[in-house]
C-alpha cells in the first residue's frame, strides 16, 4: 500500500522535527499533497492513526491540503491549471508543457507543545506553549 509507505516517510521528518526541538507531544500535523502523489486522503488519515499510535503524535489531527496539478507552456509561458491530465496549452494550444505544481508531498507545518527546558522551542513550528 502506497500511503504507509508515506506515512513512514512522514514520521522520519515528524521524528527528526521532535528530537530537534524538543516537542513533547503533536496536536496537528498540516500535510501539502500533489494531485500527481496519487493520495488517498481517507487512507492516509488512517494509515497516520495507527502510526501514531504510542507516538508524540498520537491524536494529532491531520489536515491534507490538496495541491492542483499546475502547467507552464514553453512555448508562450501561459500559466495554467491542468485538468483531466491534458497537458496542453489553452492559449496556444501547445504540448510543450512543463508541470510547476502537483508533485508536492511535504510537511507544511506541525502543531506540537515543545518542552521549554530543552531550550530548542522556535516559531518555525506552531508552539502553543
Ligand atoms: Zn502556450
Amino acid at each position: 500500500m502506497h500511503e504507509i509507505t508515506l506515512v513512514t516517510g512522514l514520521f522520519e521528518i515528524i521524528n527528526e522535527q521532535v528530537a530537534a526541538r524538543g516537542i513533547e507531544s503533536i496536536s496537528a500535523v498540516r500535510l501539502k499533497v500533489g494531485a500527481l502523489a496519487a493520495v488517498e486522503p481517507m487512507t492516509l488519515a488512517a494509515c497516520f492513526e495507527v502510526v501514531a499510535e504510542g507516538t508524540v503524535a498520537e491524536g494529532a489531527r491531520l489536515e491534507i491540503e490538496e495541491v492542483p496539478l499546475t502547467g507552464r507552456c514553453r512555448g508562450c509561458g501561459e500559466r495554467f491549471r491542468i485538468e483531466n491530465y491534458r497537458f496542453i496549452c489553452p492559449r496556444c494550444t501547445g504540448g510543450d508543457v512543463e508541470m510547476t505544481g502537483g508533485r508536492e508531498l511535504y510537511v507544511e507545518s506541525l502543531e506540537a507543545i515543545c518542552n521549554p527546558a530543552s531550550g530548542t522551542c522556535r516559531k518555525a513550528t506552531d508552539c502553543q506553549r
